[in-house]
């Protein structure tokens, strides 16, 4: 939670679009909201007016988890928001299953096409045929070479097999892609591409200079801090520094540029946000580096210096995967070393040169 969540500014205060309703953000740019049945329970849409080749229609951002209750908010959305009008595109800002679920069924259904990034379509294809990584035994094995060690855990994370296509049982067959710097004309208006990585493989988040306004998709978070996460497809991935990297691709965004985040609510003070994000992974990142001077850390030591609450395991294993990449964050600089220790867990310590020098504090 961000504790200084107070400093941003909410133009729409508490106001939120009832499940198969939509409210209009800036002109033409509206707000779907649909629950989701994690800890994170819910997730902004946009639906864009739209003219393509001669025909008026919409634009969707994002679809939600493929289940039968987003189906059906989108059904009612479908009879009820679109003024008889068709969906004609289909944008996904990345692979994750709360932005991708639904969007082949969008597409089958409206005949629309599906617009994202060439690395995130191919990533997502390779999950939904359990090719990719987010369970089994690849996984077990990642969590364990960073310390997770309790064996039920390791249990559970091995039959895990099904855990995307669960949420995404398909993805289109053919796609359009969005890179850094595209510039998409959506209802008369351009809309300019900003690739962002450390969160998913190269998520694309849009802005409209016309408007002032920037789809920021996980990029950008009023009230959580986004996930930045190693996974065991690439083990020593370097996610929080090209985060924080990504974010500051937003700074040259006008001052009240209004955020239309994929968790939370629109919000203003996009520039006081980054700042935020900033100041808290510098924290974090003093934190393990403080507790890395008694003892060498695994990534699940580091875990528990960053989250100090209690995890179910759908928790830790997000959790981990930040833990580990606050720890390469400090071992890309030089800061930390890791050496694999006798059960065979990496356990980051103080750099040697480091160490050497005089303490100043
Ligand atoms: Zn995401």
């Amino acid at each position: 939670m961000n504790a200084l969540e107070q400093r941003l500014d909410y133009p729409f205060g508490d106001t939120l679009p009832a499940p198969g309703d939509t409210l209009e953000v800036a002109p033409g740019v509206r707000w779907i909201r649909m629950a989701l049945p994690f800890q994170l329970d819910h997730i902004n849409l946009w639906l864009l007016r739209d003219r393509i080749d001669g025909r008026d229609g919409w634009t969707v951002i994002d679809t939600c988890i493929s289940r039968d209750e987003s189906k059906a908010q989108w059904e009612t959305i479908f009879s009820t928001q679109l003024a008889g009008l068709p969906i004609l595109r289909v944008i996904v800002t990345h692979m994750h299953p709360d932005h991708m679920g639904n969007a082949a069924w969008l597409c089958e259904r409206w005949n629309a096409p599906l617009w994202i990034s060439a690395t995130d379509y191919n990533v997502a294809r390779l999950a939904t045929l359990n090719m990719s990584a987010f369970g089994g035994e690849h996984s077990a094995n990642f969590f364990a070479a960073n310390g997770l060690v309790d064996p039920d855990s390791l249990a559970k994370i091995r039959a895990r097999v099904n855990y995307y296509p669960s949420m995404v049982p398909s993805v289109p067959d053919t796609f359009r892609r969005m890179q850094d710097g595209d510039v998409i004309r959506i209802g008369g208006r351009d809309w300019r591409c900003i690739s962002g990585y450390g969160h998913a493989p190269e998520h694309i988040a849009l802005y409209c200079d016309e408007l002032h306004v920037l789809v920021s998709g996980d990029m950008m978070l009023p009230r959580i801090s986004t996930n930045v996460s190693v996974h065991d497809i690439e083990p020593e991935s370097n996610p929080l520094q090209q985060f924080l990297d990504s974010i500051d691709k937003f700074a040259p965004l006008p001052a009240d540029t209004l955020t239309l985040p994929s968790h939370g609510k629109p919000f203003r003070g996009l520039h006081e946000r980054i700042t935020q994000l900033h100041d808290h992974h510098r924290d974090r990142l003093a934190e393990v580096l403080q507790a890395s001077a008694t003892s060498p850390l695994s990534g699940f030591d580091a875990m528990g210096i960053i989250f100090k609450r209690a995890l179910d395991l759908h928790q830790t294993t997000f959790a981990m995967g930040e833990a580990v990449a606050h720890l390469h964050a400090l071992w890309f600089t030089g800061q930390l070393d890791r050496a694999k220790d006798a059960a065979g867990v990496w356990r980051f310590s103080r750099a040697a040169a480091t160490a050497t020098q005089p303490s100043s504090t």
